[in-house]
């Protein structure tokens, strides 16, 4: 077939919307990338005659399932769970698993397809996968989450496997629900494998796993600035969030000598003019994960500081931006909001928090620009690296976990800057450099194996 004879990027995603009817995360996410690939593949014929971009944008399989537990009072309720498997081939299918209500096939479709291409840019063996239920984990009971989590594996164990698809936790799913779900592995299957990353230290865990995402958003913050001889040190940062992404990022930010300004949950967000520094941050995660708490309590605990009910961060004037909690949290007008305050770098520690409208903003305001696939992926990085020392049987040490870490997402950032490259534009498009790279690993494979 000609090159001319291929369909163009707006028959392509027609394409993609009509056999995905309904799933606009989905095709928003696919879009995004289809954007840069179709550019980079114009005159590369192989991956045109292999459809290549068409079969990553088709999951290898999406699994369905009841999933049914009894609440406290007796009552029987019954949820949804997926696990979507999108593309193994470069490695086991891997991704974390979200428990939140807003929870469907087109959000957990769009996660897996992101993920195949953030597992690639890593640089470690794993393929693309993504799980999950409309669960609300919120104002549950410790039993009525156990057994939730123990009849959502009672299906999805036998999906998994460590070789085969090893999910790891995300948005409502931590180191409690990890645990249920482990052992609930453990007691069907009578295996004790590294079939699930985030796992508790004592059960195979890895150090600074929790720490990962957020430190590595953080690093890729440091990393774009130094190609523009700056850093983090002085500058005011926004962040949104106020789970696990957010509370590390905030951490890290805070070490490297920037000045916190706001965290926020789905209520609204928190502005501390003074700093939210780290006796503060400590104070949010225990009312996180301990307690369970609002970020509305922050006001109550520390003074100065004001809560914005039902209002995202994104008016208050920074240097750097930070959005670590939920897709599409960062709108066209939020981007020029920040633009015009002065923002000169984001780096998304969510997965799709800027709407394809601000991406466009940023890009064309030519500030420095991570994509979560690029910025976000220390966390599944570190997941790798929980794999690889639960397959050796083996525990590394914090340094040497915090080395790699560091490494990790420097190469990730070359990896941009390689593909990155605009003619006329003052810095790297990361959001091309990180589509290419992430492609190209995954292609190359796929060439290797035919038509399977
Ligand atoms: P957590 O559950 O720990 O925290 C999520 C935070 O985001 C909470 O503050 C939550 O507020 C807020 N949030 C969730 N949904 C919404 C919404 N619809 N509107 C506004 N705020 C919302 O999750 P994580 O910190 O683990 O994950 C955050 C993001 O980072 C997600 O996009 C996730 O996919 C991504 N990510 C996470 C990784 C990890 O290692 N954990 C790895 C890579 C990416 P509330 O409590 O009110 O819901």
């Amino acid at each position: 077939m000609a090159v001319s004879d291929h369909v163009d990027l707006a028959t392509f995603i027609e394409g993609v919307k009509r056999r995905n009817p309904g799933q606009p995360e989905f095709a928003q996410a696919v879009q995004e990338v289809a954007e840069d690939i179709f550019d980079f593949i114009r005159d590369k014929e192989q991956y045109h005659k292999y459809q290549i971009l068409r079969r990553i944008a088709e999951p290898d399989r999406v699994i369905s399932f009841r999933v049914c537990w009894e609440d406290d009072k007796g009552n029987i309720r019954v949820q949804r769970g997926w696990r979507v498997q999108n593309n193994n081939a470069i490695g086991p299918y891997k991704g974390g698993i979200r428990f939140h209500p807003s929870v469907t096939e087109s959000v957990l479709k769009f996660l897996a397809f992101e993920q195949t291409f953030k597992n690639a840019l890593t640089g470690l063996p794993m393929g693309g996968g993504k799980g999950g239920a409309n669960f609300n984990p919120k104002g549950k009971s410790d039993n009525e989450v156990m057994r939730f989590c123990q009849s959502f594996m009672n299906e999805l164990y036998r999906h998994i496997g460590a070789d085969v698809d090893v999910p790891a936790g995300d948005i409502g799913v931590g180191a409690r629900e990890i645990g249920y779900m482990f052992g609930q592995y453990k007691r069907l299957t009578n295996e004790f494998t590294g079939v699930l990353t985030g796992k508790g230290l004592e059960y195979g865990g890895s150090l600074i796993r929790t720490e990962a995402t957020g430190y590595g958003a953080t690093y890729f913050m440091q990393n774009m600035l130094a190609t523009q001889k700056d850093e983090i040190k002085g500058k005011k940062a926004v962040i949104s969030g106020s789970g696990n992404v957010a509370t590390h990022a905030a951490e890290k930010v805070t070490q490297l000598g920037g000045k916190v300004l706001t965290l926020s949950d789905s209520e609204g967000f928190i502005y501390d003019p003074d700093g939210i520094d780290q006796t503060k941050i400590n104070w949010v995660k225990d009312l996180k994960n301990k307690r369970r708490g609002r970020i509305s309590e922050y006001v109550k605990e520390f003074t100065g500081a004001e809560f914005h009910v039902g209002k995202t961060p994104w008016s208050v004037p920074c240097e750097l931006a930070l959005p670590c909690a939920t897709q599409n949290e960062l709108t066209g007008d939020d981007a020029r909001t920040l633009v015009g305050n002065g923002c000169i770098a984001v780096s998304e520690g969510a997965n799709m928090p800027t709407t394809l409208e601000g991406v466009h903003v940023f890009k064309d305001a030519q500030i420095l620009f991570a994509p979560g696939k690029a910025a976000n992926a220390g966390g599944v990085s570190v997941s790798g690296l929980e794999m690889s020392q639960n397959s050796a049987r083996i525990s590394w040490k914090e340094e040497e976990l915090q080395r790699l870490l560091v490494d990790i997402m420097a190469g990730i950032h070359a990896s941009c800057v390689e593909y990155g490259g605009r003619p006329g534009s003052k810095v790297t498009d990361y959001v091309r450099g990180a589509n290419i790279a992430g492609f190209k690993k995954v292609a190359d494979a796929m060439l290797a194996f035919g038509v399977v």
